[in-house]
């Protein structure tokens, strides 16, 4: 799952990206509201951590001009702020939800979990297929009970796969899902990935192979 943080301040940048990091999320940054903005409309992002007072362009004009470009992106703003009023007025701008610093990691972890299972159930956390399941919250992958120690990237690329079992995945929605903004889009990174990944799921028992490669098109787990 891929995050976008869209905030000037250096402290909570780096506080913020090598937590989420740790958390198997890939994350990328835009230090100001204009750059922000732009990087929002260019990639399909799965959450936007986006702090109200930004250079060049506020949270709140961000927010707005996604809205209005139909971005659906689940947006959580930053503000310092307390008062209700502003809290209605960004909801209201067609933020998801709204964190008043200063926060806690673990609360703005728990609201980033919370809008990634809207509209979808609780148990959706723990993905299954056969016995393929992926705990996405304790970041766990067993293979008929038995735990398989990932990667960081093998995980993302995993729960990717997973939340999308069935459908074809090209290589740009690999991409633009599990790897940084700044990763080289030419490299043989996700074959690379997925070669390893098939080697650690493989049961020698069970010959099924979960993840298939579609010529031409790309990658695609089977449900
Ligand atoms: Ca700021």
């Amino acid at each position: 799952m891929t995050i976008l943080i869209i905030e000037d301040e250096k402290d909570i940048i780096k506080f913020l990206k090598p937590g989420l990091e740790a958390e198997c999320f890939a994350v990328d940054v835009a230090e100001d509201g204009e750059k922000g903005l732009l990087c929002a409309l260019s990639k399909e992002y799965d959450v936007i951590i986006l702090d109200n007072n930004l250079p060049k362009k506020s949270g709140q004009e961000v927010c707005e001009e996604l809205r209005a470009n139909k971005k659906t992106t689940p947006i959580i703003m930053l503000s310092v702020l307390s008062d209700v009023d502003k809290k209605v007025e960004l909801l209201n701008t067609g933020a998801d939800d709204y964190l008043t610093k200063p926060f806690s990691f673990q609360e703005l972890l728990a609201r980033i979990r919370s809008l990634l299972r809207r509209p979808k159930k609780i148990e959706d956390e723990i993905l299954r297929i056969d016995d393929l399941e992926l705990d996405s919250r304790r970041n766990t992958v067993k293979r008929g009970g038995e735990e398989i120690s990932l990667t960081r990237k093998q995980f993302m690329l995993l729960e990717y796969l997973m939340r999308n079992a069935g459908m074809v995945l090209t290589r740009g929605m690999i991409m633009e899902h599990v790897w940084e903004m700044d990763a080289d889009p030419f490299s043989n990174t996700i074959e690379t990935h997925i070669l390893s990944l098939r080697k650690k799921i493989k049961n020698a028992n069970k010959p099924r192979e979960f993840i298939q490669t579609v010529p031409g098109r790309g990658y695609k787990l089977e449900a």
